[in-house]
């Protein structure tokens, strides 16, 4: 890839990394130029047993979840319960509205996406023709399609550095997430540099009625949600 090409995006969370723009699979992405390497190394693993996986997510900016968030706050996008129904938030308490979201969202500035290290999987040749990929654990089931993909993401995934950060089911913090790896040693380091005031720094513009519950929410949880513990 030309120089420049190879632009170094930066931004004042995890400024630690460096974010570069890569293609996969025929889609343009970002992220951390070390765990691109890994993920590189994983990928060929899985071509050698004939399991083709491609990113459908890498980097995501704040600004960009940011916008999924207040969608899903104000009942733009749909809100997941830990079953994965459809679940109406309309009458929650703002806290409680924060609570649902972020079961399966990350809240804007505690996303380990905006670290560059993480990704999200699956396996396009396994995708049955027609059906648009969900992101849901029931795909992962045994006898579902992307069962293969997740047992290969099981066992041979930290063989390359990475690990899953949303695998177990643990509460109301977040749902398990078979498709999310993350490459554990950058992630770490990044993780370290985390500064809880300059994340609230990013909100310093955000006016919406739900940003001071939001940050005092992410005050009490941010380690549980970014999984530094
Ligand atoms: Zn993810």
């Amino acid at each position: 890839m030309p120089e420049g090409k190879n632009a170094v995006i930066e931004d004042v969370l995890f400024c630690g990394r460096r974010l570069v723009p890569f293609v996969d699979d025929g889609n343009e992405f970002v992220a951390d130029a070390k765990s691109i390497v890994a993920l590189r190394d994983m990928q060929q693993a899985a071509a050698d047993c004939g399991l083709k996986i491609a990113v459908c997510s890498a980097y995501r900016s704040f600004e960009r979840q940011f916008e999924i968030f207040k969608d899903k706050f104000e009942g733009r996008r749909p809100v997941l319960a830990p079953d994965e129904s459809v679940i109406d938030i309309s009458a929650l308490s703002c806290v409680e509205k924060i609570k649902a979201i972020t079961f399966f969202s990350a809240i804007p500035g505690l996303s380990r996406h905006h670290l560059g290290t993480d990704f999200d999987l699956y396996a396009p040749e396994l995708l049955p023709a027609g059906q648009r990929l969900q992101l849901t654990y029931h795909e992962y089931d045994k006898g579902a399609y992307f069962y293969p993909l997740g047992q290969f993401l099981q066992t041979r995934a930290h063989a390359f550095g990475f690990f899953h950060p949303f695998w177990h089911n643990k509460g109301w913090q977040g749902g398990a997430e078979p498709w999310h790896l993350s490459y554990r040693i950058r992630a770490q380091e990044l993780l370290s540099d985390f500064s809880f005031e300059v994340f609230c720094s990013l909100y310093q513009d955000k006016h919406e009625d739900f940003v001071p519950e939001l940050i005092s929410f992410s005050r009490k949880n941010y380690r549980k949600l970014l999984c530094m513990c």
